[in-house]
């Protein structure tokens, strides 16, 4: 897990969401998708290997590499943006199926002279909703023109093992005009193209292709302390910086924290309580991870927080930065 859209709640309640949902699935059930006539002119049941499709809050997630690759998608991963790539080359001539509808549906946009129509894709980023849709025409010398739009879909994109990305499937489809039809009694999702061409209405023209993040650089947390249960509110962007146990980080206190025991390297923090943190609650810093306000002190101004390392040669060197903050439940 490496980033995050709205609130960490969200995304913690997906771990486990998605930890129950693994578990109950390979006891309970088989979920089978089954595609006609995209990648051939037959079908047949997608062998997702170790990545079986799993059920959350009663939808279906696909491996978003397995699925692309078996209905004749290309499929890639931008790092940088932590987004899955999904592009459906536009090609008449082709021999896959879901390659002629893709220049279908660009025959059914019409002629708008954007270009020549080179491509559809759909991106779609780690722990975020969003799904950015785009029509490709390529304008020549390697450029791009895109018209598109963006998609909340009904679930976040979400990872598992740290490298498997599952989409809602239903969304997917939608967004790419394909058919879906579930069956509860046989536990398959049957994928087709339409009989008749469906095109997205309300495009624009556009250079994005990723989604927007909603708290930049977010880095969730890989554990959670006793008695903490979620992430709660956003309290800002603080400023921070650090102290040893010390006596000349501390003066005349010592090693011990205004509120709890001593200085615990890796726990305690100093904060000002003007900034409305309550004594001894826990916070979740960016980058940093959860720490409790166990200390306080007459240096520390508003939305500034004092980390406890534990050494000296720590906590004089490094520089001062800046992270998002959020005040535990
Ligand atoms: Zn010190």
């Amino acid at each position: 897990m490496k980033k995050l859209k709205r609130t960490a709640l969200m995304l913690i309640t997906g771990i486990i969401a998605i930890s129950l949902g693994a578990g109950a699935m390979a006891q309970n059930y088989d979920i089978k998708v089954q595609i006609d006539g995209i990648l051939h002119n037959s079908g047949g049941v997608i062998d997702f290997g170790e990545y079986k499709p799993l059920q959350i809050d009663s939808r279906t997630y696909v491996h978003t590499r397995t699925f692309a690759e078996n209905a004749g998608m290309k499929v890639g991963w931008d790092q940088d943006n932590q987004t899955a790539f999904i592009k459906v080359i536009a090609d008449k001539n082709s021999d896959k199926p879901i390659e002629v509808y893709a220049a279908e549906q660009f025959d059914a946009l019409g002629d708008n002279g954007f270009g020549t129509p080179s491509s559809i894709t759909v991106s779609m980023m780690i722990d975020n909703s969003e799904a950015v849709f785009r029509y490709n025409y390529d304008i020549g010398e390697g450029h791009i023109r895109g018209l598109g739009k963006t998609f909340e879909m009904d679930g976040a994109a979400t990872l598992i093992d740290d490298s498997a990305l599952m989409v809602p499937l239903r969304n997917l489809m939608e967004i790419l005009g394909l058919n879906v039809e579930w069956s509860q009694e046989q536990m398959t999702a049957y994928v087709s193209i339409p009989y008749e061409v469906k095109v997205q209405d309300n495009l624009e023209e556009t250079d994005r292709w990723v989604p927007e993040r909603y708290y930049a650089g977010f880095t969730p947390p890989n554990y959670i302390p006793d008695g903490v249960h979620e992430i709660g509110e956003y309290l800002g962007t603080f400023k921070l910086t650090k102290y040893c146990p010390c006596n000349i980080c501390n003066g005349g206190w010592g090693n011990n924290t205004a509120w709890a025991g001593k200085i615990i390297p890796g726990q305690t923090i100093g904060v000002n309580l003007k900034d409305g943190i309550p004594k001894l609650a826990w916070l979740y810093i960016d980058g940093i991870g959860w720490r409790r306000a166990e200390d306080t002190g007459g240096g520390i101004g508003y939305h500034h927080i004092d980390v406890a390392v534990s050494s000296h040669y720590e906590a004089t060197h490094g520089n001062i930065v800046y992270r998002d903050v959020w005040l535990a439940k």
